[in-house]
């Protein structure tokens, strides 16, 4: 039987997977719908977050729905997940064992929700969609707003873009970000292709 998001949340809720249960105050598995076009992706939570349990919910988050606008969207329509689940203390960088630990579960996520567009929001979280379909990471100055086209359960369309909480610190990379979701509409208007076929991403 085919797993749900819910399954995968109850997972994530009880992880002790790596060490950074020790200090989350809650995980955030990510939130949105199950069968979205649009799937989110950033790096991990923040203090908010944590404090919450939602992705995107301090500042960036505010920034993030004001984008979502832009693209005709509502954060109901979309996905919205990390790639960590639980917040590194004092926002470090994720360390390599951890994002290897936690990734099955986004993975998962993709492989139920099975998005035609996936926006990579910052460099961890674009460089981590690259790795997981082979394609070569230039870095995100290099990469974003450049649409690639991938095959998983589908045509999958692939969006990197900076992280909103980059253009809190550079408001000049807040244009950037309008320019990078206009182009969701884009990618939108695209013919829906059924979601069928299972890409094996290898995970059982
Ligand atoms: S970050 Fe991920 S792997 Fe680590 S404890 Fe949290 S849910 Fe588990």
């Amino acid at each position: 039987m085919s797993e749900c998001l819910k399954d995968i949340e109850r997972e994530i809720m009880n992880c002790r997977k790596c060490e950074l249960w020790k200090y989350r105050t809650k995980c955030v598995p990510g939130e949105g719908r199950e069968d979205a076009e649009v799937f989110l992706i950033g790096e991990a939570p923040g203090k908010e977050e944590d404090r919450q349990g939602r992705p995107f919910v301090g500042n960036a988050g505010k920034l993030l729905n004001e984008l979502l606008e832009i693209a005709n969207l509502k954060r109901g329509d979309v996905f919205i997940g990390n790639v960590l689940k639980c917040r590194p203390p004092n926002n470090r960088d994720p360390k390599p064992e951890e994002v290897e630990s936690c990734s099955p579960y986004l993975i998962r996520q993709l492989n139920v929700v099975k998005p035609k567009l996936i926006v990579c929001l910052g460099r961890y979280a674009s460089s981590f969609v690259f790795d997981l379909f082979g394609l070569k990471f230039d870095g995100i100055g290099k990469e974003r707003g450049k649409i690639r086209k991938v095959k998983a359960w589908n045509t999958v369309y692939v969006l990197p873009t900076y992280h909103p909480a980059a253009a809190l610190y550079k408001p000049q990379l807040k244009e950037v970000l309008v320019e990078d979701f206009r182009k969701i509409r884009e990618v939108l208007k695209k013919d829906t292709l059924k979601k069928k076929t299972l890409l094996d991403f290898g995970i059982e």
